[in-house]
């Protein structure tokens, strides 16, 4: 449930309602960066059957959340979560766009990427050190290799490093490389992983589970958001259909309806969502145009002799086009590409 407290209300008011709550064997939480000072509160509301806590001091009303994911719904926090990393900020009217090589293959190319990425104006950097292959013979990762070729090309471009967590015995390693850690898609309800991420303090980006719902993603964020950690982008990735034509299906209307059930920043990754270069471009401006605050796209300077999925990643000239394209859109709709 929420509890809203009317303009004013004293911090010992507020942190007697806490105690209180908390005597009762509930979670509390403070959500930051909202008009109303409101409180959140987990726990059985069974146990509140004769105790109204409307009647506290300072209590405007109380409000409960009937759906199963509470910290990370809109009815917690009205406003847009604004995750703010070194000054580039994702949510709220920004548009951020994340872009790299499916894998680090080697340091050349990885510089010679993230500089032409950043030239066109990209602010993240991706790539996979650690891959989640379906093949136990195919190319893993260069480990702790091409997390330190990470961070040097993110550092001598001006960018920030996104890079997939698998193991959580990676998760001290991975920390101290990377400003944001991805939750592959295959790892979506790996609830070891979620209790782990909601632990530190780096934001999270969250793929979609290749057959997951909306509610379990919520819910897979709401695992993170319980265990401490707010800072949670959701990605949308395609999910599995009918269709062969495309890898997988981008579910774009997932862009809107997340949006309206979540505060946090929800992004759209054309690349794994359709598998297909020449699908890129195209979903890539349909993504920004029906919302996202964000993208995700592979960008790879030889894509025929890339290591993994050289399908899907365009090329460092096509990119250029493509934040174009995206300033142009994100402007339409009153949105900033950050560039
Ligand atoms: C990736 O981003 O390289 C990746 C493996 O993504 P996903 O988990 O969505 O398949
Ligand atoms: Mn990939």
């Amino acid at each position: 449930m929420i509890i809203v407290f009317k303009n004013g209300t004293s911090q010992e008011d507020i942190k007697n309602m806490q105690e209180r709550l908390e005597s009762y064997g509930f979670q509390t939480y403070l959500p930051v960066g909202t008009e109303k000072v409101v409180m959140g509160a987990i726990g059985d509301e069974t146990a509140l059957r004769d105790k109204p806590l409307s009647a506290f001091p300072g209590v405007e009303k109380v409000v409960p959340i009937a759906k199963p994911y509470k910290l990370v719904s809109r009815d917690f926090k009205k406003d847009d979560t604004i995750i703010d990393i070194k000054g580039i900020k994702m949510g709220g009217g920004n548009v951020a766009v994340m872009a790299g090589p499916c894998s680090v293959e080697n340091r050349d190319m990885l510089m010679y990427i993230a500089e032409r990425a950043a030239k066109a104006g990209a602010k993240i950097l991706r790539g996979g050190a650690f891959k989640p292959r379906t093949s136990p013979y195919a190319f893993q990762g260069l480990g702790e290799e091409g997390l330190k070729y990470l961070r040097e090309a993110a550092d001598a471009n001006g960018m920030l490093v996104i890079t997939e967590l698998m193991d959580p015995r990676d998760m001290d390693l991975i920390c101290e490389y990377t400003d944001i850690i991805q939750l592959g898609a295959r790892n979506m309800q790996n609830f070891r992983l979620l209790r782990d991420l909601g632990t530190v303090k780096t934001p999270v980006m969250l793929k979609r589970g290749l057959c997951a719902t909306l509610k379990e993603f919520l819910m897979a964020a709401e695992y993170v958001a319980s265990g401490g950690n707010g800072n949670i982008i959701m990605c949308e990735r395609g999910i599995r259909t009918f269709e062969t034509e495309t890898r997988n299906t981008l579910d774009l209307s997932a862009v809107p309806v997340l949006q309206s059930l979540t505060h946090l920043p929800v992004v759209a990754d054309p690349s794994h969502g359709t598998g297909r270069r020449d699908c890129i471009l195209p979903m890539s401006q349909a993504s920004v145009a029906a919302g996202a605050d964000g993208i995700m796209v592979e960008v790879h300077n030889c894509p025929e002799d890339a290591m993994s999925d050289g399908d899907q990643s365009i090329l460092p000239n096509d990119f250029d086009i493509l934040m174009d394209r995206l300033d142009i859109i994100a402007n339409a709709i009153g949105k900033t590409l950050n560039r």
